[in-house]
């Protein structure tokens, strides 16, 4: 339709808007509406980008000579999508509840009811996309500023602060540099709590009872949730551990980012969440968090495969974390006990990578390198894979160290 005047667009219109700072216009729905003075501010999500890159546009951004408008449904149904911050429930063994979930897809509706008050135009659409729309301008954690991706459920009076200060070591969140200054007088913490069990050169990991660390581990939900999309935070942290990986120097051990494991998977899950913070990203520390979360699964005398979804950039680290690993032993296969070359079925690279079966058919299809040859399915490596295989390992420079591991596995089924 063609449509005039910016005042009659609503929540759920779809139309063309220009991405900030560039002259690309794309196609966006508008999520959310917000009225300041006499102008109104759009948020948008754009049609096929993560929605990390969702913001804040003026009318000029918009083209309103073609705008699309939801058909009008006309329901009530209570949405299942909410963030709760709820103390953590006691879950029983077999009943576990993932501390950070993907949201439930939910219905959209269109009724209107206007809340003059809040300056804000609402209606029961907007009201339910609360949780889709930055709600955090800036965070500051050590020496970083950073720009938050994602909705997460920090206290809205300090949502309405242009930065949330934390304390890097214990994540508690401050809503000025002051308090942040008077807390860090009285927190003693340089590390994260739980048992250091494992340090190489600067690189330390952490491992954190979601039952005993409860303060911290909500904390670091909370500042994770920043990064993390489509995510439903419960808080039941009781179910998991957290392993954190920090980075030391003379100030002390600094997040870098975690992952969470379940203490008890039935289905072999190795991994719950995993997040490097922004700042860290691109240097290879996903993959390094990844690579640790096998280690463990090795020590533990099993195989294991992440929890899905992924997020994107998730699953992008675990692609090339496989590939890598998988290459690595059809490369440089260690050689049998009479120095001859082993056999390397599926379940050989299984056993020695520690990934799933699946995880490592899946890689091989995705590769390319099962071909069907004589009655039977082998693995074929071309000149290429091995070429491009060895210039990417020489860019990944940290790697885990297994004998710097001090951890026994615990039975917690026990
Ligand atoms: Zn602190």
């Amino acid at each position: 339709m063609n449509c005039e005047s910016a005042a009659s667009l609503t929540v759920g219109c779809r139309l063309q808007v220009r991405i900030r700072q560039s002259n690309d216009w794309q196609m966006a729905e508008i999520v959310s509406i917000r009225k300041m003075g006499d102008k109104r501010k759009f948020y948008v999500h754009y049609e096929d980008c993560n929605k990390r890159l969702d913001e804040w546009v003026t009318e000029e951004n918009l083209n309103l000579r073609d705008v699309q408008r939801l058909p009008c449904v006309d329901q009530t149904s209570e949405s299942q999508e909410k963030i709760m911050l709820t103390t953590p429930k006691k879950c029983g063994r077999r009943k576990h509840r993932k501390h950070v979930k993907k949201e439930e897809n939910s219905s959209k509706t269109t009724s209107n009811e206007c809340d003059p008050q809040e300056g804000m135009i609402t209606n029961s659409r907007q009201k339910k996309n609360e949780t889709l729309v930055k709600n955090v301008e800036m965070i500051e954690l050590g020496r970083y500023r950073i720009k938050p991706w994602y909705f997460s459920p920090y206290p809205k009076e300090l949502c309405q602060m242009d930065c949330i200060y934390l304390c890097e070591f214990c994540l508690k969140y401050c809503k000025s540099r002051f308090c942040l200054g008077r807390h860090l007088s009285k927190c003693t913490l340089k590390h994260p709590p739980g048992n250091e069990i494992y340090r190489k050169d600067t690189i330390s990991f952490f491992e954190i009872d979601g039952r005993k660390d409860k303060v911290y581990v909500q904390n670091l939900c909370l500042l994770s949730k920043l990064f993390l999309d489509h995510k439903l935070i419960d808080f039941a942290v009781d179910p998991f551990l957290f392993y954190v990986m920090t980075e030391f120097d003379s100030r002390g051990f600094h997040i870098v980012g975690y992952f969470s494991k379940e203490k008890i998977s039935d289905q072999d899950y190795n991994l719950a969440c995993v997040l490097t913070l922004p700042p860290y990203q691109r240097k290879g520390y996903g993959k390094l968090l990844i690579e640790f979360s096998y280690e463990l699964s090795r020590c533990e005398g099993k195989t294991g495969s992440p929890e899905k979804p992924l997020s994107d950039l998730g699953l992008l680290s675990y692609r090339s974390y496989w590939t890598q690993a998988i290459l690595e032993i059809l490369i440089n296969p260690n050689p049998g006990p009479n120095g001859d070359r082993p056999s390397t079925a599926i379940n050989d690279i299984s056993e020695i990578t520690a990934i799933h079966s699946g995880d490592v058919i899946y890689t091989l299809k995705s590769l390319n390198l099962v071909k069907y040859f004589k009655g039977k399915h082998i693995i074929c490596l071309n000149h290429d894979t091995i070429e491009q295989h060895r210039s990417a390992m020489k860019k990944r420079k940290i790697r885990i160290d297994s004998s710097c591991l001090r951890w026994t596995p615990k039975d917690w089924a026990k």
